[in-house]
């Protein structure tokens, strides 16, 4: 039998362009392939026509489409979840129905994943200056964050071998982002070049501001760099009052102003006031870190993921 590879379709208020995708862009891809393919598409609870007009579209009559339509407007990387649980492929890939991710470019992944790849990323080479602004902000705060693997430009065009797939369905954690999660799970990653396209029909629903949001909730989801910055900050500020106040209340009280700086009372009242604040800010870190704790254990993620493909047993023992 030969190998099944799903094409996993988010898709929200298409109208204008899911034929053009489905029909013009991805069928031509799909008939080229030497493989069995199936087609989920996630209708994100859209509330125009895109249902009727994938209804009517050719690929239906040519290859397998699964439909599945949730019942209202649950966000992108719910609806990738739901896709990625409906997929039975050797192989998935995750595509936009924009037609802003190039499909021609799904036999090169195919080609690594062939050679071995469990994971293929497609990484932008488009340079707009706003996008670049954007997401190099963003991948300079994920780094900044500790989260080392994120790679510049990567897109949600996506392959994952079944392997990967399983694990990432095994993740319950509802607050979630695809490719965050698709990162922790560590399987080694092999990245093909592209160039996205513009938006032909639509507006994205990525604007700026929602990518702020997608930074900031990838932030805390994956790193507890900022409590800990917040923490140190204020162990520093408590620690350097300490000493300063110290040396205030030796030099002026008790030695009777050997080196006459004469220090005045509000002095010695900011120089409090600031050692409370820096306790305020180390017990409130210490109060975060039990919360994160908290919140890791409420993610319950799996503890580690064996990498089987490199994992093995020893055979022919002699004894
Ligand atoms: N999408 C979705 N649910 C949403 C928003 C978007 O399923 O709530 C789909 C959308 O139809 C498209 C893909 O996710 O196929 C990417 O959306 P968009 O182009 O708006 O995002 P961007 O290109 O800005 O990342
Ligand atoms: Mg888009």
């Amino acid at each position: 039998m030969g190998k099944l590879i799903s094409v996993v379709v988010p898709v929200y208020d298409e109208e204008g362009g899911i034929s053009d995708f489905l029909d013009e862009q991805l069928l031509p891809v799909l008939a080229s392939l030497k493989y069995d393919t199936e087609v989920i598409i996630v209708d994100d609870g859209s509330e125009d026509k895109t249902l009727e007009k994938i209804k009517a579209c050719k690929i239906l009559k040519k290859f397998l489409v699964n439909v599945i339509a949730l019942t209202r407007n649950f966000g992108k990387e719910v609806a990738l979840t739901v896709g990625l649980e409906a997929a039975n492929g050797d192989a998935v890939i995750m595509v936009d129905a924009d037609g802003q991710h190039p499909v021609e470019e799904i036999p090169k992944m195919l080609e690594k994943w062939e050679n071995g790849a469990m994971i293929v990323t497609a990484v932008n080479t488009r340079n707009t200056t706003k996008h670049r602004i954007r997401s190099g902000i963003y991948y300079k705060i994920m780094r900044v964050m500790g989260n080392k693997k994120v790679m510049p430009g990567a897109m949600d065009f996506r392959l994952l071998d079944r392997v990967v797939v399983d694990e990432f369905n095994q993740l319950t954690e509802r607050n979630r982002l695809t490719r965050g999660l698709v990162d922790w799970l560590g399987f080694d990653q092999e990245y093909i070049k592209v160039k996205t396209k513009g938006r032909k029909n639509g507006k994205p629903t990525y604007s700026t501001k929602k990518l702020a949001g997608l930074a900031m909730d990838s932030v805390v989801s994956s790193s507890r760099t900022p409590l800990v910055i917040f923490g140190y900050l204020g162990a520093f500020i408590t620690i350097f009052s300490l000493i300063f106040g110290l040396f205030i209340l030796i030099e002026q009280y008790i030695l009777g102003d050997p080196l006459k700086l004469d220090w005045s009372g509000a002095v010695a009242m900011s120089v409090f006031v600031s050692f409370l604040v820096g306790l305020v800010l180390v017990s409130q870190a210490i109060t975060a870190l039990y919360i994160s704790q908290i919140h890791t254990e409420a993610k319950g993620r799996p503890l580690y993921v064996v990498n089987k493909k490199k994992s093995f047993v020893s055979k022919n023992v002699k004894k």
